[in-house]
């Protein structure tokens, strides 16, 4: 206990004193006329919370490794911040489905439109609802997926920050690529559009996609200051290299039943080191870090859920708006969450050896983007990788997020349920919406849990 509350303590104390210091470098008045004009930077600068949701109910090691995944994910909002505040002449705007490294070797500044979207729920659940509101309110349909929904509020509100021009793709599904048509209307700047073929496993997409590539960097040199430096490049790609490294190692220790390690230092780690910090140290690090830490519990016996009864994976985006869902699920029933689909991908090294090589590497892992790698092309995309994994990680269940504004996942459910039945895998899909807690809240996707638990899994409630 008095471990945990230390870990809890040292971590608040330091996220804070990083928050602090960023608004103490920025000035006080420049950074009131900053939150005057992006108000939203109120709700990120309450990181903090997700210390008590993520860290407080979890085994020493566990809380630790969940605790360094946040002061990350604080280091990356201040970074971000930073470029808002300094780097306006270089800054660019670019889809979450195109990561940052080309970008980063370009020395250009980044904002991922779609961070506000993914990190303010999990700090405050309903703080993308005035955004969905003012999206809906124009004209966008109700029905579409409430990301692109947050996005295009952002946009419509004048919440997003300047920039110079904007990259994005048709990845991951219509209504992302279709938010960027009044997005880019709104924002009246140039935009690039990536083009990823249907199928994209194969060389002949790789070989297009790379040369889509190659256009992005020469329009990129027109449209802004920044210029290709492949040393650069190459140093990036090789410590992603690194990152990819150290979480395969770390998913060959949760194997283990039960598993050292659990839930959000898999799934957050990745979302935040592939997404918005590949190719840092710092990325590499954590990895490494969540590593050591799972190697400690394994060689002393130790698990991170205290009491694993199952292992599951969850498909689909995390539930943005109930973020310590697993938390809860651990402590209830003895839940542990191995895998994701956000993470797991099949995502070659990049080879360094030439610009053109390093593009190729580069379009494999944009073309299997996270959500995009299992929701375009044919639907084994969609299931090889989700019954691989409910194999190779030994798991008992799985579990959907069925977002109801994803279109393409919620038109598998019936081919799934049927190859779910034949296989006789337990199968809980939650109806709910990614980031409106109005469709369904937190108590409604409990009710769905504890009806899935108690009724199919014949599983009796560990702490009552
Ligand atoms: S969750 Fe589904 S609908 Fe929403 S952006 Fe991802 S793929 Fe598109």
């Amino acid at each position: 206990m008095i471990k945990k509350l230390w870990i809890y303590i040292r971590y608040w104390l330091f996220n804070w004193f990083k928050m602090l210091w960023m608004g103490l470098k920025h000035g006080p008045f420049d950074m009131i006329r900053d939150l005057k004009k992006y108000p939203w930077m109120l709700s990120l600068i309450k990181a903090n919370t997700l210390l008590l949701k993520l860290v407080s109910k979890r085994t020493p090691r566990y809380a630790e490794a969940n605790a360094m995944v946040i002061s990350e994910v604080v280091s990356s909002i201040i970074k971000q911040l930073e470029g808002v505040f300094y780097d306006k002449d270089k800054m660019i705007l670019h889809e979450d489905m195109v990561p940052p490294e080309i970008f980063r070797a370009m020395g250009l500044s980044t904002w991922m439109i779609e961070f506000n979207g993914i990190l303010m729920p999990l700090v405050e659940p309903r703080s993308m609802e005035q955004y969905i509101d003012i999206s809906e309110n124009e004209g966008v349909p109700p029905d579409i997926c409430s990301l692109p929904k947050s996005s295009m509020g952002f946009a419509l509100k004048g919440h997003l920050p300047e920039a110079l021009a904007m990259v994005t793709s048709n990845l991951p599904c219509d209504g992302g690529m279709a938010a960027y048509t009044l997005i880019e209307k709104k924002l009246n700047i140039p935009v690039f559009r990536l083009d990823i073929p249907y199928n994209f496993y194969n060389e002949r997409a790789v070989e297009y996609f790379s040369n889509e590539l190659k256009q992005m960097i020469a329009w990129l040199e027109q449209h802004t200051p920044g210029r290709m430096n492949w040393d650069r490049l190459r140093e990036i790609c090789e410590e992603r290299n690194r990152m990819a490294e150290a979480e395969l190692e770390l998913w060959d220790l949760i194997r283990t039943k039960p598993a050292p390690m659990a839930a959000e230092p898999i799934y957050l780690s990745h979302l935040w080191g592939f997404n918005l910090a590949p190719g840092q140290k710092i990325a590499t690090r954590l990895f490494e870090k969540i590593g050591e830490l799972a190697k400690l519990n394994l060689k002393e016996g130790l698990q991170a859920v205290a009491n694993e009864k199952y292992r599951a994976l969850l498909w689909n985006p995390p539930t943005l708006h109930f973020i310590d869902l697993f938390a809860w699920a651990e402590k209830a029933y003895g839940v542990s969450l191995l895998m994701d689909s956000m993470s797991y991908n099949r995502q070659p090294f990049i080879d360094t050896k030439t610009p053109d090589s390093m593009l190729k590497g580069l379009s494999n892992i944009i073309m299997q983007g996270p959500m995009a790698r299992h929701t375009r092309g044919p639907s084994e995309n969609y299931f090889n990788d989700m019954f691989h994994i409910y194999k190779h990680f030994n798991l008992d269940m799985i579990w959907i997020a069925g977002h109801i504004g994803c279109k393409n996942t919620q038109a598998l459910n019936g081919i799934l349920r049927e190859k779910c039945r034949e296989s006789k895998i337990p199968l809980l899909i939650i109806d709910y919406d990614l980031s409106d807690t109005r469709i369904v809240g937190r108590d409604g996707i409990i009710a769905q849990v504890e009806q899935f638990m108690e009724n199919i899994m014949k599983a009796k409630r560990l702490d009552k």
